[in-house]
């Protein structure tokens, strides 16, 4: 069988255990399918309160917090921070640190007034600003804590006296995080949590119903936890495949075992840029991304041979965002340091043949 070496951005690889009990849950002869049962029976509410359950468990995420799946991808989570937090008579701070944050803040605008605080803008978004102050008459302060397409990411959350925001969508369960610091964090689960179709919000519930605006019943978080993460029907398939990965996650040893493997198989791929005069990375050293490994050839001439020994070892998903060009290798939490391994194989006998 053809074992692929998937470092695709998003959808991104699952883990294949996961993947089979999925298939024999949509599939068997002896029970109806997740997929053709109410949402609303016993067998779908315990997936949806043992998933939120176990995220709360991974991420240590304090009382006075709740726990949703919510369809409409990360880019609803644009519009729903600021519909439910930002009241009419303030502002809402913005990190711009690349391609998602600028959806943010423009979605934002739509609702509010905004302040961009600081912007990595001049160097084409190849660092995270480090030097600015942050109003502390805000609403609150949105960043994007892992920039997937320019491969920088937030070595730990911004410092600031307001509440923090953040899109955690291509690195949320890599690390320990805070979870107390923040108001909201969402998350797209077609990264590292499982397929696209749902979308993570973790809300601190004291925050919600003052913005001084009505606001629409499905895009209102109150509505959304009241009704225990089904004031609609729920992405079925897609919140049972995130269960199956967050048990896989505990079963691993949780989201500190994760922080260890990604920094060895970041380090793996950054040693062998560093070290191969052929390749070169995009990311400012100290902002590189440990989910997003973003680096081009530095000899457009030798790419077509790069990209054949990629497609000869089976290695799919790894051209650059057009934006940044080159390679972007996404090694999520189910990438395997084997498949790592392949790769930097792969740069190694590049240089050998150039
Ligand atoms: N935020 C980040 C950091 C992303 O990487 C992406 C998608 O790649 C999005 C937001 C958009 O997510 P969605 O397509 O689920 O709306």
């Amino acid at each position: 069988m053809v074992k692929f070496h998937n470092f695709s951005a998003g959808p991104g690889i699952l883990n294949r255990e996961v993947l089979k009990q999925l298939s024999e849950s949509v599939y068997n002869d002896r029970e109806l399918s997740i997929a053709e049962i109410s949402h609303r029976g016993s067998k779908f509410v315990d997936v949806m309160e043992r998933a939120r359950g176990l995220v709360k468990e991974l991420l240590d995420v304090p009382e006075g917090y709740s726990v949703l799946f919510l369809q409409g991808g990360a880019s609803m989570q644009f519009l729903m921070a600021p519909v439910n937090l930002l009241h009419k008579n303030k502002r809402a701070g913005y990190i711009n640190t690349g391609v998602w944050s600028k959806k943010a803040i423009a979605e934002a605008k739509n609702v509010g007034d905004v302040t961009v605080v600081a912007d990595s803008s001049d160097k084409n978004f190849n660092y995270i600003p480090k030097e600015y102050t942050v109003p502390n008459d805000l609403a609150y302060l949105h960043y994007t804590s892992n920039n997937t397409i320019f491969g920088t990411q937030f070595k730990r959350h911004p410092e600031s006296d307001v509440f923090l925001v953040s899109d955690m969508s291509s690195d949320i369960f890599s690390r320990e995080i805070d979870v107390s610091k923040h108001g909201l964090i969402y998350a797209g689960a077609q990264k590292n949590i499982g397929p696209a179709g749902v979308t993570l919000v973790i809300v601190k519930d004291e925050l919600l119903g003052d913005t001084g605006r009505a606001i629409p019943n499905i895009l209102n978080y109150r509505k959304h936890i009241d009704a225990g993460s089904m004031l609609n029907t729920p992405s079925v398939l897609a919140v049972y495949t995130v269960m199956l990965t967050l048990e896989w996650f505990k079963r691993e040893g949780g989201v500190k075992v994760f922080e260890h493997t990604s920094e060895e198989k970041a380090n793996l791929l950054y040693d062998e840029i560093d070290r191969n005069p052929l390749f070169v990375g995009n990311a400012m050293r100290e902002d590189r991304s440990l989910m997003n490994v973003t680096f081009i050839l530095k000899d457009k001439s030798v790419e077509s041979k790069f990209v054949q020994l990629c497609k000869e070892a089976n290695i799919v998903g790894i051209n650059g965002h057009r934006l940044v060009g080159g390679y972007r290798a996404s090694i999520y939490n189910a990438m395997t340091i084997d498949s790592v391994n392949v790769l930097v194989e792969i740069m190694r006998d590049l240089e050998k043949k150039c």
